[in-house]
Order: structure tokens, then sequence, then C-alpha cells
């Protein structure tokens, strides 16, 4: 079925644009950056995989990049600028915001924007956390991020997760005024399924779940005139990918991490393609141009109490 460009609903397209050996959770032999050059590199081949696919189907996404990809391969981001993509910032080093000092944030993500723009010659004001790690705790990254340029953060999942999550966030489209500036929050797409929300059209929920159940996640979100938001990892679309190490039996979670970085890569592909063809998608921009910000709320920091600092999102007075 081919989605009319007039009445369908537009949803984002989101490439985090990493190494194969940026997966968080298992440590293996790449896990300390200074061992990231002898590393085998795949991110070139398997993004332009990604952007014959996305060709394929005239879309146009928005790729989150990390800024030591970028550094290492700076043709292929002109090549994606050149070629109508969004280029966005996915940090320079690729660690988690909540494991990070506002000091280390601040200088982590000022190297990644600044190499970003040299690269592309373009505006880039569109942030993803990597691991999607802006937490409870960690919303004091948004003043940082503003002050930065970022207009755009597209690093809240509105659900408990393993790392990174805010259950009961607004799952629409908002913007969040802070001290430095308003910044657009365009949360990752959820679905209510047996009780729990949970999120279901990117990664590794993409590969693992069935198309039918992904397209109820879409409609859940479309029936309300929210518009729907997949993401996609390079390395997601090579099976042949180098493996990290597959953790002992005795540490389960890790285990898990890692049955679930590798589940269904053969059929992301396929998955992909089929979606890519059954609803319309764009860049985050284009879509928050259909989409706008309907509410505003203000942004207020409480200081941490034992070990938690606390956030309220309270109603502008503007
Ligand atoms: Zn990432």
């Amino acid at each position: 079925m081919i989605p009319d460009a007039e009445t369908a609903p537009l949803n984002a397209f989101c490439v985090d644009l990493e190494e194969w050996f940026h997966a968080f959770g298992i440590s293996g032999k790449y896990t300390d950056p200074v061992t990231w050059d002898d590393a085998p590199q795949c991110v070139v081949g398997d993004t332009e995989d990604l952007m014959r696919l996305l060709d394929d189907a005239g879309v146009r996404g928005t790729f989150l990049t990390v800024g030591w990809v970028a550094r290492k391969y700076p043709d292929l981001i002109r090549r994606l600028a050149r070629e109508g993509h969004e280029v966005g910032c996915h940090s320079y080093w690729h660690r988690l915001v909540f494991e990070l000092s506002p000091e280390e944030f601040d200088r982590d993500i000022g190297e990644c924007v600044g190499l970003l723009r040299e690269i592309t010659s373009q505006p880039v004001d569109t942030f993803r956390a990597p691991g999607f790690s802006v937490t409870a705790d960690a919303l004091w990254s948004y003043p940082i991020m503003r002050r930065h340029g970022i207009t755009t953060d597209i690093s809240i999942v509105p659900a408990k997760r393993d790392h990174g999550g805010i259950a009961g966030f607004p799952r629409d489209p908002f913007t969040m005024e802070t001290d430095e500036g308003s910044i657009v929050c365009f949360p990752v797409s959820v679905m209510h399924l047996a009780g729990r929300t949970i999120p279901f059209s990117g990664g590794g929920y993409l590969r693992l779940f069935p198309l039918s159940l992904i397209k109820a996640g879409f409609a859940q979100n479309h029936r309300v005139g929210r518009p729907g938001m997949s993401y996609i990892h390079p390395r997601e679309v090579n099976p042949d990918q180098p493996r990290l190490p597959r953790p002992a039996i005795w540490r389960p979670m890790a285990l898990l991490k890692y049955l679930k970085y590798y589940v269904n890569l053969k059929s992301t592909r396929p998955k992909l393609a089929a979606l890519l063809r059954e609803y319309r998608f764009g860049t985050v921009a284009e879509v928050l141009r259909r989409h706008p910000p309907t509410s505003t709320v203000r942004l207020a920091l409480r200081p941490a109490t034992g070990t938690r600092a606390g956030f309220e999102l309270l109603p502008s007075a503007s």
C-alpha cells in the first residue's frame, strides 16, 4: 500500500549513527574509546545500506550522529546532509547522560555539535542522548543542550526501561521552557499493551515484535493524532556485524541484553522496508512542522534529596 501523501500521518524516521561496538551494557575488547580505532569498522557500509533502503522508499530521515564517527568519516556525514537528510547530535563519546556530571556533558555535547556544524555547514539543532539516557535525574541537561543551540530533543522514552525512560512523561511533542530558552521535546513512540506502556517502533523492539504488533502501536498513536517515531542503528541491518562477547550464564541481565542486541537481525531489513512502504516518514523537523507542539511547560529542577534530584513540569507563565 502506498501511503497517501496528503492525508496519511507523517512519522519521524531516525537513525542513531554509531558503530557496532557502541552498544551498551556488554563490556568487550572495544569498550574503552582508546581501542575504537583498532576495531573492525562497519558504520560506513551499514549506513550506506540504510540510505539505499530509505532512497528506495523516497524517505529522508534524521541521523543522530556520534561525534567520534563524524570525526573519522566526515565524507559520510557531508553526503547525508547533501542528500537532504537531517543531521543531529548523538553526543561525542556516546556516554550515558545520567552517568556524566553537568560539566562533562557540557564539554561532550559542545564538541559534537561544533564538529557536526563544521562538517555539514548546516545548523545542527536536534539531540538524542545515547541509550535514551535523559532520565528524571538528568533533566539538568536541558538548559545545557539549549545553550549549545539544541532546540529539539528526542531523548525521552515516556515509559520505564532498563536504562533511560521516564514513566508518565508526556507522549505528545511539547515545548519545555528552561533557564536558557525553550526546547521542543518529541518523546519516542510508546504503546499500551497488556496493561504496560512499552516502546514498539525502533531498535530491539522493532526487531523483536511482529509487524502486526508494530502496526497496532502506530494505530494507537495515529488514532489520537500523534505522529509516530521509528529509530534504528546502522548495525541492525547488518546480520554479519562482529559480535560482542557473550556474557556468562550467571549474568542473566547482561545475557538478556546480548540476546536483545542480536535477535532477528536477518529480518530487520525486510521489516523496515515493509514499514517504509506502509507509512509516511520524514525527518524530525518535517514532522514537527506538521505537528507543532500544542502545549508549553516550564522545567523546574529541585535540588537532590538523598541520592535523587527531582523535577516538575509546571504550567508556563506566558
Ligand atoms: Zn546510541
